[in-house]
C-alpha cells in the first residue's frame, strides 16, 4: 500500500479537480494524512475551524476520495496540527493593514465615479466577476452578447433578487462593447434616471433631446426596469423606444428584481416583449462563490485578509454579494479604527461569536432571559403563544439562539419555549438565519444577544 504521504498527494490531486483553486487553497493547503488505521483515516488541519470546515461541508468528497485510492470504506477523523505553512500568517502582511487609516482603504473604493457619457462604472468589468453556479448561465449569455450584439438574443434581460450581481454584470457588457466598438454609442440608464429624463424633458419641451439620448445609440443598457411597473407614461415612451431600437437590429439590455410577467402592473405589450429574447435569472452565491468574491473583494481594495477570517464571513454571510461586500467593509474599518488585525478572532467577535471554540455553558433559562429583556417581554410570552411582533420576534429568536448556541434537537426547543411543534421552531431557526444575513437590525440584536449571554 502506498504511505501516508503519497496516498495523501493523491488524495488531493484528486480534489484539487472538483473543487475551485480558490477552496482547494483555503481549506486542503495545509492538511495532512496522520494516520490510516482500521478504515479511520485521521487528517490534521492547521486549526479547529478548517477542520470544521471541511468536516460539514467536504467530508463526503474527501472520504470518496480516499475510499477510490484505497477500495476501503474509511471514516474520517480530524485532529488539529499547526503546520509551518508556505501561506501568509494570519500577523503577516495584516499588519500593514493596519497602518492604513480606514479613510483611505475606503478611498480606494472608487465605484462611485462613473464615467460620464456611457454612465458605466469602472469597476464592474469581466475581470472583476466571480462565475459560479448561481450565474454561470447568465456570464454565458452575456458572453455571448458580446460576441454578436444585436443578433442572438434581443432582448437580453437578467433579473435576480438584490445584490446578486444584475448591475456589475450588464455594466461589464458595456464595458466589453465600449472596447471591442469604440465607434459604437452605448449607453447604461437606470429605468428611473429614464423616467426623470422623461419628464423634465416634458416640462422643459426638449422631448427631441431625450428621443435623441435613447434612441440614437447602437447598446441601451437598462437597470432596475421593475421601476416602471404601474407608471403608464413612461411604460408607453418605453415601448417606442424599445421598438425603434429593436427593428434595427440595436441591442437592449434590461436587469429586473423579478421576472418579466412578475412586474406588475406592466402592458401586456411590454410584458411580451421583454420575453422576446433571453431571459437568464442569477441566484444566491454559494459558498464558494462567496469566499471567491470576498477574495476578489479584498483584493481590489489592496487588503490582505487571512483565509481564515474570509471563510468565516463567507459562513455567516449567506445572501449575497453586495452584503459581503458590506461586511467586508465594515471589518476592514472597524479593525482598522481599532488598530487590530481582521484575524479570525477578531472577524468571530464582529459577527458577536465568541473567540474560543469550546463554549461556555450557558443554560436555556439564561438565553430566555437574555432574548426578554432585549425585546422588553416577559419570558412567560416568550414561552406562550401570543403573536405581538415583538413576542413573535423574541420567540423566533430565541429559538434561534437555543439552536445554534446550545445545538438542542427542535423537539427539545420546542418543549423549553412552552410546547411548541418542531416544525414551528425550525421554521422559526430558518426565518432568523435569512434575517440574520439580510436584516442589519436583526443581526445587531443577534451579535448584542450573544454578548450578554456569555458576558
Ligand atoms: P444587483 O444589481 O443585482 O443588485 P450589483 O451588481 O450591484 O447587484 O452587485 C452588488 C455588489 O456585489 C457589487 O459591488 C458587485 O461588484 C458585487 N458582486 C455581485 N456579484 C458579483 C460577482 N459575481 N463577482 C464579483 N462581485 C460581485
Ligand atoms: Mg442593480
Amino acid at each position: 500500500m502506498k504511505d501516508l504521504n503519497s496516498l495523501w498527494q493523491s488524495v488531493l490531486s484528486e480534489l484539487k479537480l472538483s473543487l475551485s483553486k480558490t477552496i482547494f487553497q483555503t481549506l486542503f493547503a495545509n492538511t495532512d494524512l496522520k494516520e490510516y488505521q482500521n478504515s479511520v483515516a485521521t487528517i490534521s488541519c492547521p486549526n479547529p475551524y478548517l477542520a470544521d470546515l471541511i468536516e460539514k461541508r467536504y467530508y463526503s468528497l474527501v472520504k470518496a476520495a480516499i475510499d477510490r485510492q484505497t477500495g476501503d470504506n474509511v471514516s474520517l477523523s480530524f485532529m488539529i496540527e499547526k503546520i509551518k505553512s508556505k501561506e501568509p500568517q494570519e500577523t503577516g502582511p495584516l499588519f500593514n493593514l493596519v497602518k492604513k487609516s480606514a479613510n483611505t482603504i475606503l478611498a480606494n473604493h472608487q465605484f462611485l465615479t462613473q464615467n460620464k457619457s456611457s454612465g458605466l462604472s469602472p469597476n464592474f468589468t469581466f475581470k472583476n466577476f466571480v462565475v459560479g453556479d448561481a450565474n454561470h448561465f447568465a456570464f454565458a449569455a452575456a458572453q455571448g452578447i458580446v460576441k454578436s450584439p444585436g443578433i442572438t438574443y434581443n432582448p437580453f434581460f437578467v433579473w435576480g433578487g438584490v445584490g446578486v450581481g444584475k448591475t456589475h454584470l450588464i455594466q461589464a457588457i458595456g464595458h466589453e462593447l465600449t472596447n471591442a466598438r469604440p465607434d459604437w454609442k452605448i449607453l447604461y440608464a437606470s429605468a428611473e434616471t429614464f423616467g426623470s429624463d422623461l419628464i423634465s424633458s416634458l416640462k422643459e419641451k426638449t422631448i427631441n433631446k431625450f428621443k435623441q439620448k435613447y434612441r440614437k445609440v447602437d447598446i441601451l443598457i437598462v437597470d432596475d426596469i421593475q421601476f416602471i411597473g404601474g407608471k403608464e407614461y413612461i411604460q408607453d415612451e418605453f415601448f417606442h423606444t424599445f421598438n425603434s431600437l429593436h427593428l434595427s437590429g440595436k441591442q437592449i439590455i434590461l436587469t429586473s428584481d423579478r421576472k418579466p410577467e412578475e412586474i406588475q402592473p406592466l402592458k401586456d405589450r411590454l410584458t411580451s416583449r421583454f420575453m422576446g429574447g433571453l431571459t437568464v435569472d442569477i441566484q444566491s452565491p454559494d459558498f464558494e462563490m462567496r469566499v471567491a468574491i470576498l477574495k476578489q473583494k479584498a483584493e481590489q481594495r489592496g487588503v490582505s485578509l487571512s483565509e481564515n477570517a474570509i471563510t468565516f464571513i463567507a459562513e455567516t454571510i449567506e445572501s449575497n454579494a453586495r452584503e459581503l461586500e458590506g461586511s467586508l467593509i465594515q471589518i476592514i474599518a472597524q479593525s482598522s479604527a481599532q488598530k487590530q488585525i481582521p484575524d479570525l478572532s477578531f472577524v468571530r467577535t464582529f459577527f458577536g461569536i465568541k473567540k474560543n471554540d469550546n463554549h461556555k455553558k450557558v443554560s436555556h433559562r439564561r438565553i430566555i432571559s437574555v432574548v426578554a429583556k432585549q425585546y422588553q417581554v416577559k419570558t412567560s410570552e416568550i414561552k406562550g403563544s401570543c403573536r405581538k411582533k415583538n413576542i413573535a420576534t423574541a420567540r423566533h429568536i430565541a429559538a434561534y439562539l437555543l439552536r445554534k448556541e446550545l445545538q438542542l434537537p427542535l423537539e427539545q426547543v420546542g418543549s423549553i419555549l412552552g410546547g411548541k411543534d418542531h416544525t414551528t421552531i425550525m421554521h422559526a431557526e430558518e426565518k432568523i438565519d435569512r434575517l440574520f444575513s439580510t436584516n442589519q437590525q436583526i443581526r445587531h440584536q443577534i451579535i448584542e444577544a450573544r454578548k450578554m449571554i456569555y458576558s
